[in-house]
């Protein structure tokens, strides 16, 4: 685990910029009390991609007390959420192919994390996008708010 940040760290500080580029990656923490310890990301337009990291912090495997996150537009969680429960794990209860969801991550369990990175310029002016936990049943506690600013 500590490669790998020590590689990302690297890759930012090679193409990321002067010492005044906005910080283009976020920490997320999940836990096994089925939480999502931060609540809000916060992405800068200046960035053109964002890396949220996932850490399940908890214990629990993956099968009991999975943990991934989805963005979609604040409004196509609950759909996006319920379609995908079916999905299975390997889909990252996603369904496949759904063109609302703009970010997904692995699903992962205690004591892992995982990453996903997106295109900043796919999110749009005015619109309210969220984060959002797909295990099945997870959506509707595990979610929090994605800002672009
Ligand atoms: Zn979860």
């Amino acid at each position: 685990m500590k490669v790998r940040s020590l590689l990302i760290l690297g890759a930012l500080f090679c193409f990321g910029g002067s010492a005044m580029a906005a910080d283009c990656e976020a920490t997320v923490e999940s836990n096994d009390a089925m939480q999502f310890i931060q609540k809000e990301i916060t992405v800068s337009k200046s960035c053109e991609t964002f890396t949220v990291k996932l850490a399940h912090i908890g214990v629990l495997p993956k099968t009991v007390m999975g943990h991934n996150l989805v963005i979609t537009k604040a409004d196509d969680i609950n759909p996006v959420a319920t379609e995908g429960m079916t999905a299975g794990v390997e889909n990252s209860y996603v369904k496949a192919g759904d063109t609302r969801v703009i970010a997904k991550s692995d699903v992962i369990g205690g004591g892992e994390t995982t990453s996903v990175t997106f295109n900043v310029k796919d999110f749009q002016d005015g619109v309210t996008y969220g984060y959002f936990c797909s295990f099945p049943g997870h959506f509707a506690v595990m979610r929090g708010t994605f800002i672009v600013k």
